[in-house]
């Protein structure tokens, strides 16, 4: 099976100022795109041409996990977002959750927004649950994913560098703390 670079739901300018169309055209036309491109052509002829995606992250190693990984990463990041709310809220379910189990909203940025700043090097910051609804975030480098955890992913924040550097340069926390305003929460519940 060949795999398609995902199809943005919005326009790449529909995130400004939060993330700019430039970030958006080199991030998703150019990065996720060579992603795609490697990854199609390590698995040709290989076991993993017919496996899901989330099958080859669970069980490939080398480049064809690091391309899987971050395929599946980005497709979870990049469709979580909508154009800009300056008191963007958690909704629904996930607002209840966040709730019972940080105390906050507020805390709950806090601790995700630590576990951003501080990652060393490349990778990703996310919450997920687990199979008896505790909600987690962790912090996993490079390409990795929680589902190779047996964890639900339901939010993340790309860290490596191409997701910022544009418009943030080393500012990595004022990207992360600016991200908050395009989350759209209603497809953060739907992966509950
Ligand atoms: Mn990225």
């Amino acid at each position: 099976m060949k795999y398609q670079l995902i199809q943005l739901p919005y326009e790449a300018n529909a995130l400004e100022p939060v993330i700019s169309k430039e970030t958006i055209a080199f991030h998703h036309g150019k990065h996720l795109q060579g992603y795609v491109n490697n990854l199609n052509a390590a698995i040709e002829g290989t076991k993993y041409e017919d496996m899901p995606l989330e099958e080859i992250v669970k069980t490939a190693d080398g480049g064809v996990f690091n391309n899987a990984g971050q395929i599946l990463n980005h497709n979870l990041y990049f469709t979580q977002f909508c154009a800009p709310k300056v008191d963007n809220q958690p909704t629904g379910v996930i607002a209840q959750w966040i709730d019972q189990q940080f105390g906050s909203f507020d805390a709950f940025k806090e601790e995700f927004a630590k576990k951003g700043a501080t990652l060393f090097g490349s990778g990703w910051v996310w919450l997920s649950v687990d199979k008896d609804g505790k909600l987690v975030i962790t912090q996993e480098p490079n390409a990795n994913n929680p589902v190779q955890r047996g964890l639900r992913p339901l939010l993340t924040f790309d860290v490596w560098e191409h997701a910022y550097y544009l418009d943030y340069q080393n500012r990595r926390p004022d990207h992360l703390a600016a991200l908050w305003q395009i989350v759209d929460w209603d497809v953060v519940n739907g992966r509950l």
